[in-house]
C-alpha cells in the first residue's frame, strides 16, 4: 500500500511522538529502579566459617532412602549482617568450644573459633546488637551463649522447642546456649515475614518443618541483590531440587510447604538461594575477611 502525502506527513510525527513518550518511560523507568537501588541500605554480608561435619552414611537427610550408605561433607557457616542500624548474626554454628577441645566429636572439626572472626574485624560478641538462628540445632545455636546480651529475635514455637524437656536434658548442647533464656527476646508470631530493621532490607521469613519453628533469612544487597539464607532447609546440594526431606524433620507436610514458600519468593524477587551446609554455595562468598555487598 502506498501512502497518500497526508498520511505519511501525518505518520512521521506521531511515530516520533510514540518512539519519544516510550524514550521517556524507559528513561523514567530507569531512574525509578536506579533510586530504589540508591535507596538500598549499604549492607555487608560476611560468611563465617563455624566448622565442617562429615557424616559417613547420609541416610538420615532423605526419607526416600536416597543417601542410604552415602557420605558427605556439610560446612557449617555463620553470617555477619552488617547495616547502618546495627549487627545482626545469623545462625551461630558448632559450639567454638571445640576448637581448644583435645577430642572432638566423631566427624565434626573447626580451623577458627567465631569470635576470632568477629575480632578480625574489630568486633567481640558483646558488640552484636541482635541475634537470629534459622533453627535451635546445636550447629546452628552451638555459640548462642556468646550472644546474651544481644536481642535474640525468634519464633515463638522455635523458643519453647529449644527450651522443651528433652532439649535440657543434653547437657553439652543445651549448656552451649542456655544462657539465651535469660536474653532480651523478641518473640515473632506473626505467620509472617519480621522485618529486622524496619526498611524491609533484613528479614526472618517463616520455613517451619524442620523444626517447629525453622526460618530463613532474607537479605537485599545494594550491589549483589537479593539473597535468601536457608538455614537447614536442605543440607545437600541436591536435595533441593529432588524435594528430599529428612527423616529427623518434625513436620513433613510443612517441610513441603516451607520449599514451596521459599522457592516462589525466591522467583518473584530473584534472589540467590544459599543452601547453607552446601560447600559450593559457601565457596560461592568472597573468602572471610570480605564482604557480599
Ligand atoms: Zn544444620
Amino acid at each position: 500500500m502506498q501512502l497518500s502525502p497526508t498520511a505519511a506527513s501525518e505518520a512521521s510525527p506521531m511515530t516520533f511522538c510514540a518512539v519519544f513518550v516510550a524514550f521517556s518511560l524507559s528513561i523514567a523507568a530507569l531512574a525509578a529502579a536506579r533510586a530504589a537501588a540508591a535507596a538500598e541500605p549499604d549492607i555487608a554480608l560476611y560468611a563465617m566459617d563455624c566448622g565442617r561435619m562429615e557424616l559417613a552414611d547420609a541416610d538420615a537427610f532423605a526419607d526416600d532412602g536416597a543417601y542410604k550408605g552415602v557420605a558427605k561433607k556439610l560446612v557449617v557457616p555463620c553470617y555477619l549482617i552488617r547495616h547502618p542500624k546495627g549487627d545482626l548474626i545469623w545462625d551461630t554454628g558448632l559450639t567454638e568450644a571445640m576448637a581448644d577441645a583435645a577430642a572432638k566429636p566423631p566427624g565434626m572439626s573447626m580451623d577458627r573459633k567465631l569470635s576470632d572472626q568477629l575480632k578480625e574485624l574489630g568486633l567481640s560478641p558483646a558488640d552484636i546488637e541482635y541475634l537470629a538462628v534459622s533453627h535451635s540445632h546445636f550447629d546452628h545455636i552451638g555459640n548462642g551463649g556468646l550472644f546474651a546480651a544481644s536481642t535474640w529475635i525468634v519464633d515463638a514455637d522455635e523458643r519453647a522447642y529449644a527450651f522443651r524437656p528433652q532439649a535440657r536434658a543434653d547437657k553439652i548442647e543445651f549448656g552451649a546456649y542456655a544462657a539465651l533464656e535469660n536474653a532480651k527476646t523478641v518473640e515473632i508470631k506473626e505467620d509472617a515475614p519480621y522485618d529486622v530493621f524496619g526498611d524491609g532490607s533484613v528479614q526472618i521469613v517463616p520455613a517451619p518443618g524442620h523444626t517447629p519453628g525453622h526460618s530463613v533469612l532474607l537479605v537485599k544487597l545494594a550491589q549483589a541483590g537479593p539473597v535468601l539464607l536457608t538455614g537447614d532447609l536442605w543440607h545437600i546440594a541436591e536435595s533441593r531440587e529432588a524435594k528430599r526431606v529428612p527423616r529427623f524433620n518434625v513436620d513433613r507436610a510443612k517441610t513441603i510447604a516451607s520449599y514451596e514458600a521459599v522457592e516462589k519468593l525466591a522467583a518473584e524477587i530473584g534472589a540467590r538461594v544459599v543452601r547453607q551446609h552446601v560447600p559450593e554455595d559457601f565457596d560461592a562468598f568472597p573468602k572471610f575477611p570480605q564482604p557480599l555487598r
